[in-house]
């Protein structure tokens, strides 16, 4: 049983000599990382096409990787989380292979699974064997789903905020002024790399994931902390559950973090200027929605985080009633303003 977060085995062509050893093992990915990873893995006993991430679709696929001496997953969040879910339900060894920076759920002990309209977190999933990073496969991913991986460092913009505002409130958030800091620091030198995100340069996504290796140890640790996911990932998620489309999940927290930044009154410019620096997609139309769905979503939005157990700008607004719904009308307004004159 691996008892702690493994270094992350990286280089170019190391996907080979990194997976000799492995038998009968079973594989959890999508169709465009496994047409990447198929000819270079030794043969699985088993392969899983993930569609969701939905309990019932779960709980169906244990059986099929059952008695597998490993579960590995190859590829996005989607393939990560279900394997996560499988190896903790199934009290088997996890492996990940990561295909793109587009986000750091390899790097978190929680899968999150849905029942309806609820999104259930799978804590304590088993810490990965191994992490596999192999830059010829992570450089052969669409451009834009790996510069959208900066999103997962820039959301500590807004959820510091909301962590700091939560512990401010007497909320039981684990604050930790050192994992503060921290993070603080690793937003202040997005601006070093951020050019070079733009570029879609290969040394700039291996660094959104090395951050997210360093992130890990605080999930680890800090389970309750806010300090890497608040408020913009709730409106996030209601983008992806409710945009009717399918939203590549960075994209989707980067207007997130611009809503919300300007709707907390937290230096939205500054997440604006790394966000174009990088090259990072943010308006709805981009992302295949429009602003009055955006609208819709924003203004559901404090009955939508009444399924995650956080404590958020969102939540005060909840609070508030009545009032709180216009406050959050009337602060959507002008972060929408904010957010169209981007370009
Ligand atoms: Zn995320």
């Amino acid at each position: 049983m691996t008892t702690s977060w493994p270094g992350l085995e990286k280089g170019s062509g190391i996907l080979k000599s990194a997976t000799s050893a492995w038998r009968d093992f079973a594989v959890v990915t999508t169709p465009s990382p496994w047409a990447l990873a198929k000819g270079v893995l030794p043969e699985p006993r088993t392969v899983i096409l993930a569609t969701d991430l939905k309990r019932k679709t779960l709980e169906c696929l244990r059986e099929r990787v059952r008695g597998a001496s490993m579960i590995v997953g190859v590829g996005s969040g989607l393939s990560i989380d279900t394997a996560k879910y499988l190896a903790k339900t199934e009290n088997a060894a996890l492996a990940q292979v990561l295909t793109t920076s587009s986000n750091n759920a390899c790097f978190t002990r929680t899968a999150w699974t849905f029942e309806g309209n609820a999104r259930i977190p799978e804590r304590d999933v088993p810490f990965p064997r191994q992490l596999i990073l192999d830059y010829q496969v992570l450089m052969q991913a669409p451009v834009r789903m790996n510069q959208a991986g900066a999103a997962e460092i820039l959301c500590s913009h807004t959820s510091l905020f909301d962590w700091r505002m939560a512990h401010a409130a007497s909320v039981d958030v684990q604050w930790d002024e050192e994992l503060c800091r921290s993070t603080q620091d690793e937003l202040d030198r997005l601006d070093d790399y951020a050019p070079a995100i733009g570029a879609g340069e290969c040394d700039a996504f291996v660094e959104i994931i090395e951050v997210g290796a360093k992130f890990a140890r605080g999930f680890t640790t800090h389970p309750k902390a806010r300090f890497n996911s608040g408020s913009e990932h709730i409106l996030a998620w209601a983008l992806e559950q409710q945009g009717g489309r399918h939203l590549i999940h960075g994209e989707a927290v980067n207007l997130g973090v611009l809503l919300m930044a300007h709707i907390q009154g937290n230096n939205p410019e500054r997440a604006a200027d790394i966000i174009r620096t990088a090259k990072m997609c943010f308006q709805p139309e981009q992302l295949g929605i429009t602003w009055p769905i955006v609208e819709t979503i924003v203004m559901r939005l404090p009955e939508f985080a009444r399924n995650v157990p956080w404590h958020t700008i969102i939540t005060e607004f909840d609070r508030r009633g009545e009032d709180g719904r216009h406050d959050l009308a009337s602060r959507f307004s002008a972060a929408r303003d904010f957010v169209r004159r981007l370009r």
